[in-house]
């Protein structure tokens, strides 16, 4: 007998006949004799209305407000969900993030979790055989007693804190694709699925656009020690051994994996916009003047370029902010023009950033250089580089951005045979 949890998103949710397919996967594993948690998201859609809504309704509205009106989608999924598994004859209880609780910062909209209560529901799995269908995505503020949400995805984040605060075996991640791929298989064809991908992988993975799992969920995992599984929700939960090995992909520690590829994967982002500024004065404290406003306002900001100063003067200085912050950053900028000092400010929002992740980059030198050399080839152009350990990223033209990526895949040789 072990502990699970089971993690399923949105488009495994989407409908009812589809809630009835996730009941029989998780009564596929009560009847191995499994102690199963089950994390779901909203049905797809959902949330992304509901977030309009909120804009519809008022354009600056309170992150509180957002916070009750976001959180309902998950409500609506784990009860359906117990409702099917019980009329399936598998005891099951929902429980919403408050009843938890899972507590929660009070960063609303993209809350942070300081800690889950996993006694009740283990006392559950013992005296009553109850499968626990916990609304993923919600936490509770403990203090001012309001409920908040973990950012977009977060249900992923849900699932390893609970299987951490259950200190269940594994925590499987039920989604449209059947594992983790080298990058996007919707984007690229000839993308492989992964047996096994490092921790500190997945990390980067994440945070540079493949939004398969949530960054934060990575974070928790790697910090707990959670075996995450990713797998498909499509497959049929009859043809499923229990006892098997499904096909999938597991998140673990760099030393689980035998055969280390120079690179794992390629993510790319679109999410990003670039702002240059033009003639700034090259003396010391500029750099401040730009960027301490910047974080002041909450902004983050990613690739930096500084050209060296061919008049001695002046200089030009390129960044990439996320698209999101693109007006907020220009306007930024333009206030402190005094203190920073500058002819003239240009940006461009059609850009796009593409990241090659590897932990074999670390002992493996000119990874770099032969994707310059492939791109250019290609008449793509690099605005942007930035590089550390285990990955550089490279800032293009957006419309160049999936033949970027299929250029970069089959240059490193994770194209599928
Ligand atoms: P869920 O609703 O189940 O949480 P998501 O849409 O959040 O699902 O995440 C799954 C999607 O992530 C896939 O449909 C796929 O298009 C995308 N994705 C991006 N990069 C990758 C990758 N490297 N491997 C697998 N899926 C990826
Ligand atoms: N429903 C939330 C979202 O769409 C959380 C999640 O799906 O993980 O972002
Ligand atoms: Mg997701």
């Amino acid at each position: 007998m072990a502990r699970l949890v089971m993690k399923f998103g949105g488009t495994s949710v989407a409908d009812i006949d589809r809630i009835r397919n996730v009941a029989r996967h998780v009564k596929r594993e009560v009847d191995a004799g499994h102690q199963v948690a089950v994390v779901v998201s909203a049905m797809a859609g959902t949330t992304n209305r509901l977030v309009e809504w909120c804009r519809e309704a008022a354009a600056l509205h309170d992150a509180r407000e957002y916070d009750t009106v976001v959180a309902t989608g998950e409500q609506v999924t784990s009860g359906l969900l117990a409702i099917v598994l019980e009329s399936m004859g598998v005891n099951a209880r929902s429980w919403q993030g408050w009843q938890l609780p899972m507590q929660t910062s009070d960063a609303h909209g993209s809350a942070r979790i300081l800690d889950v209560n996993g006694a009740e529901l283990m006392k559950r799995f013992d005296e009553r055989s109850e499968v626990a269908v916990i609304s993923g995505f919600q936490g509770l503020h403990q203090k001012t007693r309001r409920i908040t949400t973990l950012g977009r995805g977060g249900s992923d984040t849900s699932a390893v804190a609970v299987a951490a605060a259950i200190r269940a075996e594994r925590c499987d991640i039920y989604t449209d694709v059947d594992g983790v791929y080298t990058t996007d298989p919707r984007v690229v064809a000839k993308a492989r699925r992964l047996d096994k991908i490092a921790f500190e992988e997945m990390l980067e993975l994440a945070s540079l656009g493949a939004k398969v799992l949530q960054v934060r969920s990575v974070e928790l995992g790697m910090v707990h020690n959670v075996r995450i599984f990713v797998r498909s929700s499509f497959d049929r939960p009859e043809d499923i051994d229990p006892h098997g090995n499904p096909p999938g992909t597991l998140i673990c520690n760099e030393e689980e994996i035998v055969e280390q590829q120079v690179v794992t994967g390629i993510a790319f982002s679109k999410d990003e916009a670039q702002i240059s500024i033009r003639r700034v004065q090259d003396k010391p404290g500029v750099a401040a003047a730009i960027f301490g406003p910047l974080a002041e306002a909450n902004i983050n900001v990613d690739m930096i370029v500084q050209n060296v100063s061919a008049d001695g003067a002046t200089t030009d200085l390129t960044f990439t902010v996320p698209a999101a912050d693109y007006d907020r950053a220009q306007d930024t900028i333009a206030k402190a023009r005094k203190d920073i000092g500058y002819e003239r400010l240009d940006g461009a929002t059609e850009v796009a950033k593409v990241s090659v992740i590897g932990i074999g980059m670390r002992s493996h030198a000119g990874v770099a250089a032969k994707a310059f050399r492939a791109l250019a080839e290609r008449g793509i152009n690099i605005r942007a580089i930035t590089t550390s350990e285990i990955k550089f990223s490279l800032l293009i033209e957006a419309a160049f951005t999936e033949l970027a990526v299929r250029t970069l895949h089959s240059l490193y040789g994770l194209d599928k045979a």
